[in-house]
């Protein structure tokens, strides 16, 4: 089978064809325009200029995608289906691809496939390398911090979601505040490797709790107020950036080592995988990988390109769903134009099993 997946659920806009034969995954192209330059300057992604940027950017990306694909031996007449990002996200942004989506689906008489941008992290490290079924998730990315049970395609349990910030959304935040600039993530990063670790005591969130659930916005609140009050030099922002990076990997593993516990399967070594623009902090890998260990799974984190926003995950997840169809669903999705954008759309939910058709 042959897909080509289309994703512009937040800043990035990208286009891919992916390709599975055999049961060997091949990646023909993966194109992304990163559209973080547009939005630095006002220190967050502005929804309406992304979309924007997304109606500017999607048509040579998809060129680009195609003749990158031909160049390995891909043809046109090959694709069985076109997916494309139907939400959660920013709902301009998810608008503009799934309309582009369906256009080349309708032009080329292919079923058309409305991905759960989540599903399309969740299967990401699928692109890179085999990984059994079922494997425990750490997702953390801008905007979702979960830990799922990823059981199959289409089977996923969540186990665990934060109630108020994301995780790399805490390290923007924070990083704001420091004037350390947009993504805040990296440069908080950067900072923190000259800082003590220990210098600042920050508050551990739901400490009680039996769940898997994640809080950070005490941690933010907290961090904010050691910026003004003893944040004075240089040494005392790196400590800060080291002391918030420590708390924050920190509650990834006290929660992922809840999971782990709780995780029930029949592999003799199953695979932990962390995914999202937060796995590729040093610092946070680093102790996650430990705590896999511990426990007896096997660490993966996805080459980084397959971490952040991309289209190839979308495409592997629209090419999985499509294997799954039968004639007659296959059938359903011919240039389907009734799939819905959406800017909610929880993994876990009995509508995710399914491309979002209004009825
Ligand atoms: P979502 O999938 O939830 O809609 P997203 O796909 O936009 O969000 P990603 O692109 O996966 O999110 O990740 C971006 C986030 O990762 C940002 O919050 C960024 O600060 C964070 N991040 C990137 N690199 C690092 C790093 N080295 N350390 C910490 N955080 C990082
Ligand atoms: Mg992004
Ligand atoms: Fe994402």
């Amino acid at each position: 089978l042959c897909v080509l997946g289309v994703e512009s659920s937040c800043d990035e806009t990208a286009v891919s064809v992916v390709r599975k034969r055999g049961g060997q995954v091949e990646v023909l192209s993966s194109v992304i325009h990163s559209q973080i330059a547009a939005h630095a300057v006002y220190g967050g992604v502005v929804p309406e200029i992304a979309a924007r940027s997304h109606v500017e950017t999607i048509d040579d990306l998809c060129r680009r995608a195609l003749s990158e694909a031909k160049t390995k031996g891909f043809d046109e007449a090959e694709l069985d289906a076109v997916a494309a990002t139907a939400g959660p996200g920013l709902i301009g942004g998810v608008m503009v691809g799934l309309s582009f989506a369906k256009g080349f689906a309708l032009a080329r008489g292919l079923p058309l496939i409305g991905v759960n941008h989540l599903e399309g992290h969740a299967l990401s490290p699928l692109l890179a390398e085999p990984v059994a079924f079922p494997y425990l998730l750490l997702l953390v990315s801008g905007g979702h911090c979960q830990l799922l049970n990823v059981r199959g395609v289409g089977d996923y349990e969540r186990l665990g979601t934060t109630i108020d910030d994301a995780a790399g959304e805490a390290f923007d935040k924070i990083a704001k505040v420091l004037g350390l600039g947009y993504p805040g993530g990296p440069a908080l990063e950067k900072c923190a490797a000259e800082g003590d670790a220990t210098r600042f005591v920050l508050p551990r969130a739901l400490l009680g709790r039996k769940d898997c659930d994640f809080s950070f916005s005490g941690l933010k609140t907290a961090a904010a107020k050691v910026a003004t009050d003893q944040v004075k030099t240089p040494q005392d922002r790196a400590d800060l950036c080291a002391s918030v990076q420590a708390a924050i990997a920190r509650q990834l593993c006290e929660r992922s080592e809840r999971a782990m516990t709780a995780f029930t399967h029949g592999n003799t070594k199953p695979a932990f995988v962390v995914a999202g623009g937060v796995a590729a902090n040093k610092t946070v890998r680093a102790e996650l990988t430990k705590l896999a260990d511990k426990h007896g799974f096997r660490f993966v984190a996805p080459p980084m390109a397959y971490c952040t926003d991309n289209a190839a995950m979308i495409a592997l997840a629209g090419l999985e769903r499509f294997s799954l169809m039968d004639a007659d669903e296959r059938s359903d999705m011919m240039g389907s134009m009734a799939t819905v954008a959406r800017p909610r759309w929880p993994l876990d939910e009995a509508a995710a099993t399914a491309s979002p058709v209004h009825k």
